[in-house]
């Protein structure tokens, strides 16, 4: 049973990096009025950064739903500790249901710090979300995608950290009599010992990554550089291929950390994905679920990889690539023959 206080709002809450909607903030504006829906709510957004009208506008305007500003000159960068204080005193405000941050490190924090403050019940990297026997319940990934875990809370108002794509994007937010709005709110400065000085961008050479209509993409089952020829060779049979890994490659030097693609790296949404030796943990596929067709190369198939690939080849990459390659040859030589 719901207490009474809890009934209406659900809160959305996005970040800024200098004065810009981060990536995952307008993902999760996207999925806002879908998300509160299912709550049998409404949402409100509500955005930190230090002179962010124009930015909450935009949000405001696409997300269809009213947005509060937190501003603060220590908010320029995501600044979890003010974001926690500034939202819990929203959540009394706004008799507030539940509150959603979109997954990422920064905001795991900010949510695990809020409902420390507003004793809630925090769940993370909720991918799922259905009703059972009139109480919610989430779903999520864990032990890197091996097994999914149910968990229900009963306390209200909860806190989630929503990982990319829980509901549907394809369906856009009815902006139908929506009027953007954006009320500003300067916190208190209050005296905190965290205090964001600035981020560094990865340095990108292009965007060949991100272009790419095919991507071939290597994990720790490539088992090491000295078979990065096996990746060349397959990109080599598409126009416009690009190479990527996951985070297990790059961390072991057998690809450069600015080709790593998931939750900390680059996302990808190429037309074929072809996920060599990747077990599939949600980290990674935080960036390429968007992907139209992906082909998993996994030796296990019981590798998560495999339940969101549309098709899986359970064989051995340095057996499986070079037979693909050969037999692309041999079907193009042919075509040059004819
Ligand atoms: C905060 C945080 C952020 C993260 N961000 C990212 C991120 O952005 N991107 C990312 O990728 N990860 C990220 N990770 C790491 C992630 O959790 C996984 O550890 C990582 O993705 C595993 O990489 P992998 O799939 O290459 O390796 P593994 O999990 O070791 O999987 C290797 C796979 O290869 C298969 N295999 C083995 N040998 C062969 C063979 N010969 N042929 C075919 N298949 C074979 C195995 O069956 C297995 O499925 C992050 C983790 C954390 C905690």
């Amino acid at each position: 049973m719901i207490p009474k206080k809890y009934t209406g709002t659900v809160l959305v809450v996005g970040e800024t990096i200098e004065g810009r909607l981060s990536a995952k903030s307008i993902d999760l504006g996207k999925q806002a009025a879908q998300l509160a829906g299912r709550f049998n709510g409404k949402p409100v957004g509500v955005l930190t950064g230090h002179d962010i009208d124009t930015a909450a506008l935009a949000w405001s305007k696409a997300a269809g739903m009213p947005v509060i500003v937190l501003d603060h000159a220590h908010c320029r960068y995501p600044n979890p500790p003010l974001t926690a204080s500034g939202v819990g005193a929203l959540v009394d405000e706004h008799s507030a249901l539940a509150v959603c941050f979109p997954h990422s490190m920064r905001a795991c924090q900010a949510a695990a710090t809020l409902a420390w403050r507003i004793e809630a019940p925090c769940v993370t990297a909720v991918d799922s979300l259905l009703k059972e026997n009139g109480q919610w319940v989430f779903e999520r990934a864990v032990f890197g995608g091996k097994l999914r875990e149910t968990v229900s809370a009963a306390n209200r108002p909860i806190v989630l950290t929503v990982m990319p794509g829980l509901v549907s994007r394809s369906a856009s937010p009815d902006l139908t009599g929506h009027f953007p709005s954006v009320e500003t709110r300067h916190l208190a400065d209050t005296d905190h010992r965290f205090i964001p000085r600035g981020m560094n961008r990865q340095a990108h050479t292009d965007q060949a990554l991100e272009r790419a209509q095919v991507v071939v993409a290597a994990g720790r089952g490539l088992k090491g550089p000295e078979h990065k020829c096996l990746l060349e060779a397959a990109a080599g049979m598409f126009n416009h291929a690009a190479i990527g890994g996951s985070r297990g490659a790059c961390d072991l030097g057998w690809l450069p950390h600015s080709l790593q693609i998931g939750e900390t790296g680059r996302t990808v949404a190429p037309a074929l994905y072809l996920a060599c030796g990747i077990s599939g943990a949600p980290q990674h596929l935080a960036g390429m679920r968007e992907s139209r067709t992906v082909v998993a190369v996994n030796t296990d198939p019981k590798a998560a990889i495999c339940n969101l690939a549309h098709y899986a080849v359970i064989e051995d990459l340095t057996v499986f690539l070079p037979v693909l390659r050969e037999r692309y040859d041999r079907m193009t030589e042919k075509g040059d023959e004819e």
